[in-house]
């Protein structure tokens, strides 16, 4: 026998991953530049030319068993340093290295949270639209995942459905944002009400209510927008982070788990972070990575590429009357299906080459992703192709 719930997850693709595949297929047959595939979060902005200089430096400088071999299970130490360094003096915080353990990304991190806060019964709150890899890590870790609905017009959080999303067996509720997929940044008023809510709900049921904070995006925001800094607001907020997005390196797989002294039983929790990583198979990250990071943390990709391209697709896109939240992080844009069945409207769009990946797996059906981390100039070649598809839908366009 073999295991059936993973045997139903490795048959049950992604939907972002079967789209991907059928672009490569189509690119096969009617040639790459003539696919507009905006299914992947894969960062088309290169790494900063210092991480990618760095690397190189460390190769013909350190290539010996320092370099290559094993780190401490939670990572090197001047490493996890490097990193609180930063966050202590970009935050105001006062992390110390011991509060961090270094992870393979955010879904490890993810992972390592979940499974090292899960005991019988406990629910874990996500806000639609989410990351559809959360269900899988937390159904997977033993616990239920309740979904809660956003305001629909903003997507910010609706704290009346939080409210309801909340009881005795609440054990975390995980925010993230900037978003993916919609691009919102949660407001600080937003934050600062989720923080209180969440106190009093902890008080209520007389155990902490845990907020992780999933952060792969915390650099990619645009016009001056500030993302407020989970820990200060809340006292058990646990940071889940991600080199993959801000430093272009998705594919390097580097991240961390941030467990601030402050939060309820803090040394427990940080000793079962540490006890999952090794239940899981996680331990020490990649070196190489943490040797960069050690000389490059806090450094970003160009930020004013992705604004670039943000303003591009969305003007477009708004232009012809489809409808999206102004996205104001992340590289995604959120766009509303001009009919109710968004996998109809993908399916519809595929006739353009245009690779547009339904919500439904979201949690917010009716809806396309659009991962706008591609280049600029497929963005402006796919135009016509969106044009195209706007005038199948005029009428529920509205032109
Ligand atoms: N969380 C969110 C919201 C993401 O969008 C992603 C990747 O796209 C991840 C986590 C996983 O990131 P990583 O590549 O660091 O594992």
């Amino acid at each position: 026998m073999i295991n059936e719930a993973m045997k139903n997850y490795g048959n049950n693709r992604s939907v972002i991953r079967d789209l991907f595949e059928f672009g490569n297929q189509r690119k096969a047959v009617v040639g790459a530049d003539n696919v507009f595939d905006f299914s992947l979060g894969n960062p088309n902005v290169a790494a900063p030319a210092d991480v990618n200089a760095t690397m190189i430096e460390l190769l013909n400088t350190k290539n010996d068993i320092y370099l290559h071999g094993y780190t401490s299970a939670q990572g090197d130490a001047a490493c996890r340093e490097a990193i609180v360094k930063d966050l202590n003096s970009r935050f105001g915080t006062d992390f110390r290295k011991d509060n961090l353990y270094m992870t393979c990304g955010a879904a490890a991190s993810l992972k390592i949270i979940l499974t090292a806060l899960y005991t019988p019964g406990d629910e874990v709150v996500v806000f639609t639209p989410f990351f559809p890899e959360y269900r899988v890590f937390i159904e997977t870790s033993g616990a239920k995942c309740v979904a809660c609905a956003t305001d629909p017009d903003t997507l910010q959080i609706d704290f009346d459905n939080l409210r309801a999303a909340l009881n005795e067996n609440t054990k975390a509720v995980i925010v993230n944002s900037p978003n993916n997929p919609s691009g919102v940044v949660y407001t600080e008023e937003n934050i600062i009400r989720l923080g209180k809510l969440l106190e009093e709900k902890s008080q209520e049921y007389g155990h902490a209510i845990y907020l992780i904070t999933d952060e792969p995006y915390r650099e990619l925001v645009y016009d001056g927008i500030e993302v407020p800094f989970v820990t200060k607001y809340y006292r058990d907020t646990v940071v889940c982070y991600s080199y993959s997005k801000s430093l272009a390196l998705p594919g390097e797989r580097i991240g961390y788990v941030l467990v601030p002294d402050e939060i309820t039983d803090a040394r427990d929790v940080y000793v079962a972070v540490c006890g999952a990583g090794r239940a899981l198979g996680y331990v020490c990250a990649p070196s190489l990575m943490q040797h960069v990071l050690e000389k490059c943390t806090g450094q970003v990709s160009d930020i004013n590429e992705y604004r670039e391209k943000r303003d591009l697709i969305y003007n477009a896109l708004t232009e012809m009357g489809f409808k999206c939240v102004h996205p104001d992080g992340a590289f995604y844009l959120f766009v509303k299906s001009p009919i109710e069945n968004a996998n109809a409207f993908s399916e519809a769009a595929k006739q353009f080459n245009l690779l547009l990946v339904p919500a439904d797996s979201f949690g917010t059906p009716g809806y396309v992703r659009i991962a706008y981390c591609v280049a600029t100039d497929m963005i402006r070649r796919s135009l016509p192709a969106f044009e195209k598809l706007a005038a199948c839908y005029k009428e529920e366009l509205g032109k």
